[in-house]
């Protein structure tokens, strides 16, 4: 240690540990009634402060499917799509975030070394492009899963573009409602509708009859709804919808401009009631 930083100093070591340095995720993250999260469920060497934020998450997914289970507005499907959603996540966190990138840097180490050519070395350092690529294509989102109206073919997946635009299977973008809170603030613990009026000029509620549906939808099925009503200008426009149905881990749902045909079925379909 005292090498590492470079000058002495004093220091006692309590207790010394010891943890094995793989990459190694459960095969499910449910066997019946015993759920698994963070480390129980997966792990990876120290890399890139992926460890505690992929626990976190899981702990985030599994705990409102959980309530809604106890609340009784639950499903099996619904807790069954935890270990559909956060499985495929670190797996592909675990693989092409970590292990991959630990592989290249360790061939950029054995290619350039600071001992041998100290000059050529700093340049290659310089020269990398891909830290902000890195950050950036990392979005996990949930695009594949069976309580999410994703695109066709969608997939849940560690790789993803960051974006304003309220898209179902990803995390919902922060920006400030029209009273200058921002919209986290204003989401209930259960699921919100964010309906925005469609008139950018005029401070109207979104239509009713639409907002009244999605409540008699959400009463039926025992589901929590809260409602935030605004108008669709400044940055709630980059949204790129009028209404968004966000769950209770921020994750959108669905979006739209309009709602579908039968809007039950879109709540029921949120909370693994398919049937
Ligand atoms: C050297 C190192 C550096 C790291 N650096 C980072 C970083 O920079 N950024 C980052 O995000 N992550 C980092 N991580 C990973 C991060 O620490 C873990 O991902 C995170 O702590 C996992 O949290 P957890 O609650 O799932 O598990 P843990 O933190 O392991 O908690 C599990 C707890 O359960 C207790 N326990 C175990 N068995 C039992 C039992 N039978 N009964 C009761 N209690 C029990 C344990 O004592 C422990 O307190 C690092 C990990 C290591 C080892």
């Amino acid at each position: 240690m005292q090498e590492a930083a470079g000058f002495e100093f004093a220091c006692e070591l309590d207790h010394v540990g010891f943890w094995d340095l793989r990459v190694a995720v459960a095969e499910n993250y449910q066997v019946g009634r015993v759920f698994i999260a963070g480390d129980a469920a997966h792990s990876h060497p120290p890399y890139g402060g992926f460890g505690l934020n992929n626990g976190l998450e899981d702990a985030a997914n599994l705990g409102w499917k959980l309530a809604a289970t106890l609340q009784g507005w639950g499903s099996e499907a619904l807790l069954q799509s935890y270990s559909e959603e956060r499985r495929a996540i670190f797996k592909e966190t675990a693989e092409d975030f970590i292990a991959a990138r630990i592989a290249k840097d360790a061939a950029f180490l054995a290619r350039y070394d600071p001992e041998r050519d100290r000059e050529e070395f700093e340049r290659a350092w310089k020269a990398q492009t891909d830290a902000a690529s890195r950050v950036q294509g990392y979005e996990p989102n949930y695009e594949g899963s069976p309580i999410v109206g994703g695109p066709p073919h969608g997939k849940c997946s560690a790789h993803g573009t960051h974006m304003f635009k309220a898209r179902p299977g990803h995390h919902l973008a922060p920006q400030p409602l029209s009273t200058g809170r921002n919209v986290f603030e204003a989401l209930g613990t259960g699921f919100t509708l964010l309906a925005l009026n469609a008139n950018e000029d005029a401070n109207e509620d979104a239509d009713d009859g639409i907002v009244e549906s999605f409540e008699q939808a959400a009463r039926s099925l025992g589901m929590p709804l809260k409602v935030v009503r605004d108008t669709c200008r400044g940055e709630l426009k980059r949204y790129e919808s009028r209404l968004i149905l966000v769950r209770p881990d921020q994750f959108v749902a669905w979006s739209g401009d309009t709602p579908p045909g039968d809007v039950r079925a879109l709540m029921s379909r949120a909370i693994g009631r398919l049937g």
